[in-house]
């Protein structure tokens, strides 16, 4: 819809690249992500987008996704800690489902495009052969640049372990994240529609700017180089859409304003180019990771119906998502109530502001009994008839804060 309009601004477009062109590709901007596709790749991502028919969904439950990282390593400090791996799993929560602490620096006429996708991500609990796992793989190899090799049969080697990467473990019921050098490349994505080998189903993340500690560097040390990448994964393209510095054609998507290329560094707002102020602080751009702050509602229909329609074996939860939740001290905005007489249990969650906020509940063993997404409501219900008697963790997780209180059913 959007690339019909645009034909007929197609020499506008083109002027407005020219005058831009200064702002657009720097060697930074080139080397942030590289998708790799070739025209026909790029063809068969928009067939396949048409397929999905992306439509409006209120996001009120959270879909959560098991991940499995394999570090694919050749030097030492390139076998990065759980640590560091952990970070990362924060980095796209806080991204994916609680990104209102990056927000306050958004321009005001963007403002009304930000929605949250309410996609949780964990580490995977159980292998595919269904053994306990830390949801981690761990290998070593000798070749340098291993994410930019090719095998026999234009296998790309890090994703196999006979060509000395790791094998994926089953791409429909698991987010394939590899750890592992890929020559100045910080990421690179599958997207939907563009894959040659079902077994390389994933994301490729450099191993400096993978998480938000330990071996991660400036500008490129808050986890967003994965997030952009997660987004490629989740079906999105880049703002400008397959070739950069014109006008002609973008990523699709209505919302988004019409951008000619890629920013890179931190730049000042406004930036222009196809007659609109360009929204560099999108995830899908390739700004420095403090810049990045935000999806569109678009973008998150779209990631979300990819979910639900193309990748839905990743959100039944076969693969288990269960982490112990990390314990902090009551605080006194929460209260949670168990009223026996209707099965009931009541969260009272005073709440400063519109904000969307996460609801878990924990048993006593750990497991995860229940996990959505609300927004702004003070008093929750929840009805708990067949839950089993014994204490149980109410777990609310705002932007920046995390409140845990404990109830009894009885
Ligand atoms: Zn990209």
């Amino acid at each position: 819809m959007k690339r019909a309009i645009l034909f007929t601004h197609r020499w506008i477009g083109i002027l407005s690249a020219i005058i831009g062109m200064t702002n657009f590709p720097s060697l930074e901007a080139q080397t942030r992500c590289d998708l790799d596709l070739v025209p026909r790749q790029w063809d068969g991502y928009l067939d396949w987008k048409e397929k999905i028919h992306p439509y409006h969904l209120e996001t009120r439950d959270v879909l959560t996704v098991p991940v499995v990282v394999h570090i694919v390593y050749r030097r030492p400090d390139q076998n990065i800690s759980d640590a560091q791996i952990h970070s990362q799993i924060d980095a796209l929560n806080r991204a994916f489902t609680n990104p209102g602490d990056f927000l306050p620096g958004l321009p005001r006429e963007f403002a009304s495009l930000v929605a949250i996708p309410g996609i949780r991500f964990c580490l995977a609990s159980q292998t595919p052969a269904g053994a306990i796992s830390s949801g981690i793989t761990r290998t070593s190899t000798n070749l340098e640049n291993i994410g930019l090799l090719f095998g026999d049969n234009n296998r790309r080697r890090i994703h196999y372990t006979d060509l000395g990467g790791q094998d994926a473990w089953d791409p429909n019921r698991y987010f394939n994240i590899w750890v592992g050098e890929l020559g100045g490349l910080l990421g690179r994505a599958s997207m939907p529609g563009t894959l040659i080998h079902a077994e390389e189903d994933g994301i490729i993340i450099s191993p400096e700017v993978f998480g938000t500690t330990g071996s991660v560097v400036y500008p490129f040390h808050q986890g967003k180089t994965a997030v952009h990448e997660t987004g490629h994964y989740l079906g999105l393209a880049h703002l400008w859409g397959m070739e950069q510095g014109d006008c002609t054609e973008d990523d699709g998507l209505a919302d988004t304003p019409q951008q000619a290329g890629p920013y890179s560094g931190c730049p000042a707002y406004p930036q222009t180019s196809c007659g609109s102020n360009d929204l560099f602080m999108n995830y899908m751009d390739l700004t420095d990771d403090p810049c990045l702050i935000m999806f569109t509602r678009d973008q998150v229909d779209v990631m979300r119906n990819t979910l639900e329609q193309y990748r839905s074996g990743l959100i039944n939860q076969a693969a288990g998502c269960n982490q112990p939740p990390r314990w902090k001290s009551a605080d006194q905005e929460l209260h949670v109530i168990y009223r026996p007489e209707h099965h009931q249990l009541e969260i009272q969650f005073r709440h400063a502001g519109e904000a969307a906020f996460q609801v878990r509940i924990w048993d006593v063993t750990g497991r995860l009994v229940l996990h959505q997404m609300e927004y702004g409501s003070s008093v929750l219900p929840l009805s708990v008839p067949n839950w089993v008697l014994g204490i149980y963790f109410v777990e609310i997780i705002t932007p920046g804060n995390q409140l845990t209180k404990k109830v009894l059913i009885y």
